[in-house]
Order: C-alpha cells, then structure tokens, then sequence
C-alpha cells in the first residue's frame, strides 16, 4: 500500500513561528529591568529563515538585531527598515559601501578601520554609528583589552563616527566561570576608565545566550545578545535564563523513499561499515549529509517513524540514508521519518541528534541545507 502523503517534500523542516514567539517572551521576561535584548539573527538566523525571524521578532517588539556581516545585514534591513542591526564579525573593505548605504552598525577592531570608516562615511555626507570590539580573551576580532581605551578615544574623536557601543564576546560562558569572570573583570576595568561623557550613551553587553547572574552584579551591562535560547535550545546553569524552558521550534523531516528485504550477512552502504546479523527490512529514508544529516551520526542515530524509534544503519550518504525497519513492519512507502522532533511519545532532541552527530546545536541547526524546504507553522494572521 502506497500511503496517500504526497503533499509532503522529501525533506523539509518545519519553523514554528508560535512556538518561537513564546521562547521570546520568556526571554524577555527573564532580561533584568534596564538591559536591552539584542537578538541574534546571524546566519539565516540559525538556519530558520531569516526574513520570517525578524518579521516575528518585530511583531515582539524587538528592534536591535545582531548578524554577522554586511550581507545579513542588509537583508535585515529588507524587512527591518527602521531597525538598529549590528555586525558582529569584521567587515571586508568592500563591504563598507554596503554598510554605510544600509545603515549597518559595524564592530571596529582598529584605529585603521575607524579612520576608514569616518572617510567614507564624510564622503557619504552621513554619521555612521559603529561599536568597538574588545578582545578580553576570547582571542579573536577585537582590540585586546589592554590597548582599548586608546582607540575608544580615537574613535569618540571622529567627527563621523557616532559612538554607540561596545562589547566583547566570552569563549568559555557554558564551561568555565572563573575565566568568564576573568574576562569580564578586563572588560570592566576598560570601561570603569572611559570618561563619564564617552560611557553614557553608549550599549555596553557581553553575555550571549549564557548570560550570567554576574552581569546584573556588575551593574554597567544595559544589553545582553540572545542567540540560541531563541530557537529553544535548553538554557545552562548558573544563567538568568536558568528557569525557562524554551519551546523547540524547528523539527526536521524526511520520507521513507523505499522498502527491500536483504539477507542477514550482508552489508550496507559505503565502506561496508555494518553487517546485517538478520533478515532485515531496510527503509531508505530521501536525505544524507546533503540535508545536514551529519555523517557522525552513521551506525549511531535513531530517526522516528509512526511513532517508533528505527536505527539508522551504516554509513549516511549525500542523499540516502538506511534504517532498520524489521522491527517496525507497519512502516510504508511514503511515511513521514522525524529526524530532529517529536512523533507520537517518542522524541529526538537537537541535544540528543548532536550527541549522535558529534557536533553542537549551533552547527547542527546551520548544517540543515539549502535543499531542505523551510515550512512555517504559527504565522500571524
Ligand atoms: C553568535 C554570537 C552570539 C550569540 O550566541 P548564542 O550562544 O547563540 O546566544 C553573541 N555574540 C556574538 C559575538 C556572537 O558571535
């Protein structure tokens, strides 16, 4: 029996909008008063959709947005005409055009760039708003911390330039506090000797996602930049979001594309990586690593079929990708495969398939590819 489910894709994702909306307002609720929520939206606003994303979040009342270049940046302003949207990575010197065009907030990591930037921005007849990027130990873009204040004030002095925020990025938020607090002390003592007139105005944030209890005690932060807890991935410890249980938002779909029993003995996939020790009737799911399906996850993942849990076995390929459905003989041509989500009682956490993938959600969720089909689920009427 051919199952009647032609209306699904081969592959497909779905975003749900509602669910998305909801992990934001607890977000909201958990920021202290005083401290601005800046969303993340890099990368296709971690593989969601940009456009639907920031559509959503500007229906929430959020109007900073956080991306990675100028790119990203203008498409936020597409949909975001008034919004303020920050880049957080170093800007190419062909991009700058585009930045001051789309009036992109970029981070400077130093005296070159801002001179450049206050060159073009004269000549465009324009004020361009930009941030400055302290490097306090993440050991990456940025100033470090002990040659800040210097380029704070040769930025400050540029007529073309508005000053409008500073920040650093932790390397070690879900792993280590004691270097957090390191960092934040370096990034603190810069600050503490900015003069008054400079350091009032300005958005001054550190924490992402694991944003710690320790940035309401030092009392400066008035911002915080949220990424991941968005798209419902589980809070740590020891943060301010510590007590809210975010809503997953994307799950992750294919379809049983054909049926065959093999013979026990044989094996499966490239690089007979696994034998068959029965009679087994395998089920060829339509996606691989060509999906975002990592290959990692060979021999190791479970995908979710009515209901039930099928191991995935040998290798996953670019397009294909075997399951043991012996166990499972209700299963059909045609059948819904849950690859990351729930079906029935059963559940695959993004936690749980980078487990699987030896990966992180931030990868996982950036690795689901162009040839998944996004679906929206919750829209606004
Ligand atoms: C990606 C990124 C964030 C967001 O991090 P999450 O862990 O996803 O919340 C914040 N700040 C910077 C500089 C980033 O690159």
């Amino acid at each position: 029996m051919i199952v009647e489910s032609s209306h699904l894709p081969r592959v497909w994702a779905e975003i749900d909008l509602a669910a998305f909306e909801r992990n934001v307002g607890k977000i909201k609720e958990a920021i202290p008063e005083g401290i601005h929520y800046i969303s993340v939206v890099k990368a296709d606003a971690y593989g969601h959709g940009v456009a639907y994303i920031v559509e959503r979040l500007l229906q929430c009342g959020i109007d900073s947005f956080a991306v990675a270049n100028a790119r990203e940046g203008a498409d936020v302003r597409y949909v975001a005409p008034q919004a303020e949207i920050y880049i957080l990575g170093p800007s190419l010197p062909e991009e700058f055009g585009t930045i001051i065009a789309e009036n992109l907030v970029p981070a400077i990591s130093n005296a070159d760039e801002a001179d450049r930037f206050d060159a073009l921005a004269a000549d465009a007849g324009t004020q361009l708003s930009v941030n400055l990027k302290i490097d306090t130990g993440m050991g990456r873009m940025g100033v470090w911390h002990a040659e800040a204040l210097p380029l704070a004030l040769h930025i400050a002095a540029k007529k073309n330039l508005r000053f409008c925020g500073v920040f650093t990025h932790f390397s070690s938020a879900d792993t280590s506090l004691e270097f957090t607090e390191l960092q934040r002390l370096r990034f603190l003592s810069v600050i503490n000797r900015f003069p008054e007139d400079l350091r009032r105005g300005l958005r001054i944030h550190a924490d992402n996602s694991a944003g710690l209890d320790s940035m309401v005690r030092d009392g400066v932060f008035n911002a915080i930049r949220a990424g991941i807890i968005q798209y419902g991935l589980k809070p740590a410890a020891g943060t301010i979001f510590e007590k809210i249980a975010p809503d997953p938002v994307l799950s992750f779909h294919s379809r049983i594309g054909l049926i065959k029993m093999m013979p026990a003995g044989v094996p499966v996939s490239y690089n007979r990586t696994y034998t068959l020790n029965r009679e087994t009737r395998i089920g060829i799911v339509t996606a691989g690593y060509g999906d975002g399906i990592p290959t990692a996850a060979s021999n190791k993942a479970h995908f979710l079929v009515r209901g039930k849990r099928v191991p995935v076995l040998g290798r996953v390929t670019m397009d294909q990708t075997l399951v043991d459905l012996t166990d499972a003989p209700e299963v059909q041509v045609g059948d819904k495969v849950t690859i990351i989500g729930s079906d029935g009682d059963e559940c695959v956490s993004i936690e749980t398939f980078c487990e699987w993938g030896d990966c992180i959600p931030w990868e996982a969720l950036v690795s689901i590819t162009k040839r998944v089909l996004r679906i929206y689920r919750g829209q606004r009427n």
